[in-house]
């Protein structure tokens, strides 16, 4: 056994034990380190949603280091020997990795050249779901959605048909036939402009959709948690737990708060008994939602932690959520920071992205912590649409206002302040009221960035950090990108990870797609997707956001037929 897996193995609790003799392997990888993947709640959702099946088994791989083999943590088996080799990808900035865990595994990685049937080679994950165009050449199917909706009539469509079909294009048509939440790419053809444009996006085969349903899971029936716990997370010490899925806050920046829609929402109840559960295990409990404070009866449920003397930990709060109650929950389950996000500096610019956030709000929970004792974090994000030098300036106005704000509370007590900013760069993504907009050049984030960090710096107090625009440039391209970036991915995967290098020899330039700004009449790359939301509520959101104009948030109350998800979903 290798040193990297028996240490993996050493440090878990609650992985499946299953033998492969008889059952459907699936082979489950994690594009990233076993640290990242592991830490990710819908990579363990899949993994159980498999294993739960008698006649599945499921293996994890993730990518290993350099001088490690790439295998199963299981039972140490390869990649190339299982029937199915399924990517759950949540983030752009893994694609690369796909291509090496393939090569690794002597996999060829473009789709054509794979001429055995099996395995097939699978991904699903919302990055999938969002635009799954940049990834296209790689895989035989993607599956679009949400895994508790359409994992399993997957799977009994492969366990069918096992080694009835004599060639792979009639397995995946009759797969593609079979769920409709199936994409394979190699049905599709697209056409395009002179002006690089997408004139025409078709099936070429009789028979396959025009359009492919993203999976959704209406009601949740389960709560997700983690059920296997590693001291080799980031979350080593508590277990994660789904408390929504979803969003109805409607930031028009944010994938989350379109592309799971409507909002759904737990029994608080039942909430509280698996917590309960989950605190007699470990202790300690990680509180997934986009906006907790959202979620029905959060005070009675964080009181419940409390009370029982467990712990809790929860990634951001809606600022005009915060309350001296809400403080006190938190400290006494041991959270020492709190992390809001004003994410713009001025009040127009939260108009804009639909923030619903005034200024008095934030400076109101700036007290409130301070005055628990609490640290702070704040994020903020510049490149966003309309962004003038003068709402930057803001940033750092606001920043000072928090700054002083902290200082009364904290100064009379002889306090350290600490006050943390992440400046992250604005990325249009797909599905949302963003979808046409261009990345701001990397050049004038930079200098941006340069400004904040000299002046924010100049205040002292608060520490700030920034993401590297480049990172988020390439991000952009495999964001919105359509399938001939897959070919900036191969020479990317051809040069080592070098992106300079690989975007010079490319034949288009990638700018094509990162900067420039789509009309809303042009064909996206992922509009043969149907998530539900009509094209024309998200442009009139974007003509609104133009304006500074905000517009109500989704209740997901019934009868509503606003962005059409719910009238969809009711067919
Ligand atoms: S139709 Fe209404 S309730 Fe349903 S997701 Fe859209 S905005 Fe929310």
């Amino acid at each position: 056994m290798n040193k990297q897996r028996r240490s993996f193995k050493q440090k878990e609790v609650g992985v499946s034990h299953k033998k492969r003799k008889n059952r459907f392997s699936v082979a489950l990888v994690y594009p990233n380190v076993y640290h990242i993947g592991m830490s990710n709640l819908g990579f363990q959702i899949v993994y159980d949603l498999l294993n739960r099946r008698d006649d599945v088994v499921a293996e994890r791989f993730f990518l290993p280091s350099e001088d490690e083999p790439l295998c199963s943590v299981e039972s140490g088996a390869r990649l190339a020997d299982f029937d199915l080799i399924a990517f759950s990808i949540s983030f752009e900035n893994d694609y690369i990795n796909v291509l090496k865990i393939l090569e690794l595994a002597d996999v060829p990685v473009l789709a054509e050249e794979r001429q055995k049937i099996y395995p097939l080679v699978i991904a699903g994950g919302v990055a999938t779901f969002l635009n799954p165009e940049p990834l296209a050449l790689f895989f035989d199917l993607f599956l679009l959605g949400e895994a508790e909706q359409n994992l399993n009539n997957l799977m009994d469509i492969l366990i069918d048909s096992y080694g009835r079909f004599s060639n792979k294009e009639e397995l995946l048509f009759f797969i593609a036939t079979n769920e409709p939440s199936v994409y394979v790419p190699s049905f599709y053809r697209t056409e395009y402009n002179k002006d690089g444009t997408i004139s025409s996006f078709y099936p070429v085969r009789e028979g396959i959709r025009e359009k492919i349903l993203i999976a959704k899971k209406i009601p949740l029936d389960d709560i997700a948690y983690s059920k296997i716990i590693s001291s080799e997370t980031e979350f080593s010490d508590r277990i994660l737990i789904e408390m929504a899925r979803g969003c109805g806050r409607s930031c028009r920046f944010c994938a989350a708060g379109y592309i799971y829609r409507p909002p759904r929402y737990h029994d608080p109840a039942d909430l509280t008994e698996v917590i309960q559960k989950a605190l007699d295990k470990k202790g300690h409990v990680g509180l997934l939602s986009a906006s907790i404070s959202d979620v029905p009866s959060i005070d009675k449920i964080l009181s419940f932690i409390c009370e029982k003397k467990g712990k809790f930990s929860i990634s951001s709060i809606r600022a005009d959520a915060i309350t001296p109650q809400f403080l006190d929950y938190m400290k006494k389950a041991g959270q020492k920071q709190v992390t809001i996000a004003p994410e713009a500096g001025s009040e127009r610019l939260r108009k804009v992205i639909n923030k619903h956030l005034r200024e008095d709000k934030i400076l109101e929970a700036v007290q409130l912590i301070a005055k628990a004792e609490l640290s702070l974090k704040l994020y903020f994000i510049i490149g966003l649409p309309t962004e003038e030098w003068e709402d930057v300036e803001q940033i750092l106005r606001l920043l000072k206002l928090i700054k002083h704000c902290v200082v009364k509370e904290g100064a009379p007590k002889g306090r350290v302040i600490n006050i943390k900013a992440n400046i992250s760069c604005f990325v249009p993504k797909p599905f949302t009221p963003f979808q046409w907009v261009n990345m701001e050049e990397v050049e004038e984030l930079k200098k941006k960035q340069k400004w904040l960090s000299k002046k924010i710096g100049k205040e002292g107090g608060i520490r700030v950090s920034f993401d590297v625009p480049k990172w988020a440039y390439i991000q952009t391209l495999l964001s919105v990108g359509d399938r001939r970036v897959s070919h900036m991915l191969l020479l990317a995967h051809k040069f080592n990870g070098n992106w300079k290098k690989a975007l010079r020899y490319s034949e288009i330039n990638p700018d094509f797609f990162v900067y420039r700004q789509k009309d809303t009449s042009e064909i996206l790359p992922w509009n043969f997707i149907e998530s539900g939301i009509r094209k024309e509520f998200l442009s009139q959101e974007y003509k609104k956001a133009l304006s500074s104009e905000e517009s109500e948030i989704c209740t997901s109350h019934p009868g509503c037929k606003k962005c059409g998800v719910c009238s969809l979903l009711s067919f």
